[in-house]
């Protein structure tokens, strides 16, 4: 879905200045998500964050399983 907005000059995270026509974007000096609206940003951060947050938690409970099951009855 995308609508033609008023072109918007938005400041990417890395210093670079965007001209945007739509809701998102990708920065063309770091590849990076760059968002029409703050609002838009923020959540795609925090969803960001979530997803490491999960996968971070999958990582540390696959460690958890293996030290439990392979490591300890070696011992
Ligand atoms: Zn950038």
């Amino acid at each position: 879905m995308k609508k033609n907005l008023e072109p918007k000059t938005v400041e990417c995270q890395c210093g670079n200045a965007i001209e945007m026509t739509e809701e998102s974007d990708w920065c063309t000096q770091c590849a990076n998500k760059v968002f029409y609206k703050e609002k838009d940003q923020r959540r795609h951060r925090w969803n960001s964050i979530y997803i490491y947050g999960v996968i971070l938690a999958v990582v540390t409970f696959l460690t958890y399983v293996f030290l439990e099951l392979i490591v300890t009855p070696t011992l």
